[in-house]
């Protein structure tokens, strides 16, 4: 009995929590239509420091241009993320370089996470390769899947592929996404790659991106992303789980999307505390090439469109812990 009752409390107590997830983005949706226009996702480059050396890179091989520090310290990444809390920020996520070979004395990716959570954030989540340690405390975890073995390695580096499956063998997640950048190289391979994933029993669905240049010469026509796009909706309407809205795949064929992008919603911090509206490429030439679903994905949220809202939501943004 006992038990039950506690079930029953903790089941109470989770649907008040998101409820109250729900009461904020409804008053932040409401407040950015009278101009109120705060970020509500906050993505901290932790580190530029990677383990791989990937084909489409723009920063393993360019590490010496990059301002320092390469990564960021604990305190500053704790005072950059209150500080965005403070605006309004509820969503939080690590980028690199690899976050998870991010460190600070004894201080790993698991202590920002939770420190994240602590704060206030709703939902915490990260990118990673998955050839390190995949810490699973957060709610969200993207894994970076550029196709099947032979052209994930390719672009990677022998063995990635096997070193990614292995280590999602290890663990138990409700909310693994693999995230694809569609390119010259791995472009012949959706299809198999959104197969892998449907029948992966670990990854939960799949984010198609096409590569925003540089590097141009494996960026895609505009005629090339047509074809991506019609396998993927067809696909989608067969039912495999690729993630991406409706609407947004269709807007992944708006190539400059400038003017489109609605930078205020996510704000990027980089290891030496530069802040970016939008992403790290803005006001940059590869705007007009944009190749990135998920500012799709915020412009829709902005415009009220509820199959964005529905299904980002239940994956991006209410928390499960
Ligand atoms: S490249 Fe970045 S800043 Fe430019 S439109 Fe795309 S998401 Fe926005």
């Amino acid at each position: 009995m006992v038990p039950f009752i506690y079930g029953i409390a903790i089941g109470n107590a989770m649907a008040l929590f998101t409820l109250g997830q729900m009461a904020y983005y409804a008053g932040w949706f409401l407040k950015s239509k009278v101009g109120v226009r705060r970020p509500l996702v906050l993505t901290m480059v932790v580190t530029y420091h990677c383990n791989l050396d990937c084909e489409h890179c723009l920063i393993h091989d360019n590490l010496e241009n990059i301002p320092e520090p390469h990564s960021i310290s604990y305190e500053d990444a704790l005072d950059e993320m209150r500080s965005f809390y403070d605006q309004g920020s509820r969503i939080l996520f690590f980028e690199g370089g690899e976050p998870t070979i991010w460190k600070d004395g004894d201080k790993r990716l698991s202590d920002l996470i939770k420190a994240g959570k602590q704060m206030g954030y709703y939902v915490t989540g990260y990118t990673t390769n998955g050839t390190n340690v995949i810490f699973d405390d957060s709610d969200v975890i993207s894994v970076s899947l550029d196709g099947p073995r032979e052209i994930h390695d390719k672009i990677r580096a022998p063995g990635v592929f096997d070193d990614l499956m292995k280590n999602l063998e290890g663990i138990e997640h409700p909310n693994i996404f693999a995230n694809m950048v569609v390119n010259r190289t791995n472009i012949d391979y959706v299809e198999e790659t959104v197969g892998l994933v449907a029948n992966s029993g670990k990854i939960q669905g799949i984010m198609l991106n096409f590569l925003t240049p540089p590097p141009k010469e494996i960026a895609l026509s505009l005629d090339e992303k047509k074809k991506v796009v019609e396998l993927a909706l067809g696909l989608k309407k067969k039912g495999l789980p690729i993630l991406n809205t409706t609407k947004a795949l269709e807007e992944m064929l708006i190539e400059d999307y400038e003017t489109l992008c609605p930078h205020w919603m996510s704000a990027f911090v980089t290891p030496d505390g530069t802040k970016f509206y939008g992403c790290p490429f803005v006001g940059s030439e590869s705007c007009k090439e944009c190749g990135f679903d998920a500012v799709r994905e915020y412009r829709l949220i902005t415009k009220g469109s509820y199959s964005a809202i529905t299904q980002m939501s239940k994956r991006f943004a209410l928390s499960r812990q």
